[in-house]
């Protein structure tokens, strides 16, 4: 079984961590994070003949739903968001993207996801991780030995918790009591910022002097 993984860089600004996601034996495939650029995106879907059953949004902050709209028209992909966070799809004050004058949104959810959903295609399987801190609805997906980690958790770093609907108490206990119980060889593709492990963060994130 192999499970492969491309990252896209696509909306120049916040460098949002788009990846694709597939199973190689039957190509389907996800999208996590669509930031932006949805026509670059499909072109590359179709360079790699992937066939895209989910959309799914690590949260609803618009750097990481701006190509939802599109994507879903293009391909008839599912979008699945933690039902914590599906207000923020509609609403450009509540995703922050009116503070930048482009006001995003994205059609309403087709799935509502919870912690320790299920999220298969071909022979993938993840599982949601619920791991609010940096919005209420923010999600982890692990599986295959891999993780992805949205703005909870990143090289080095973590998600801020100076928005609306941010906690850092609660992020705090997301990667300490969630994330760094995984096991230590568990690759983290972030939502910004470079790759990294579980090992590497246990010893120096920040989140561990808090
Ligand atoms: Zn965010
Ligand atoms: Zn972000």
């Amino acid at each position: 079984m192999t499970i492969l993984v491309k990252r896209l860089i696509l909306l120049d600004d916040f460098e949002t961590n788009t990846y694709l996601v597939w199973s190689k034996g039957d190509k389907t495939a996800i999208v996590i994070d669509p930031a932006a650029k949805p026509r670059e995106l499909f072109e590359e879907i179709k360079k790699l003949s992937l066939d895209i059953k989910y959309i799914i949004n690590t949260h609803g902050h618009a750097d990481h739903i701006g190509a939802n709209r599109t994507l879903k028209k293009l391909t008839g992909a599912k979008i699945c968001i933690h039902s914590l966070d599906k207000e923020l799809f509609s609403d450009p004050d509540k995703n922050f993207s009116s503070f930048v004058d482009i006001k995003v949104t994205s059609p309403a959810p087709d799935i509502l996801l919870q912690g320790q959903d299920e999220v298969s295609f071909g022979e993938a399987k993840f599982v949601v991780i619920h791991t609010p801190g940096h919005s209420r609805g923010s999600i982890c997906l692990y599986g295959h030995e891999m993780l992805f980690s949205g703005d909870t958790l990143f090289f080095e770093g973590l998600g801020r918790t100076d928005l609306p609907g941010s906690n850092q108490s609660d992020i705090v206990h997301s990667i300490n009591k969630k994330l760094f119980k995984l096991p230590d060889k568990t690759k983290v593709f972030p939502g910004h910022g470079g790759f990294t492990n579980i090992k590497h963060e246990k010893q120096y994130n920040p989140v561990t002097l808090f």
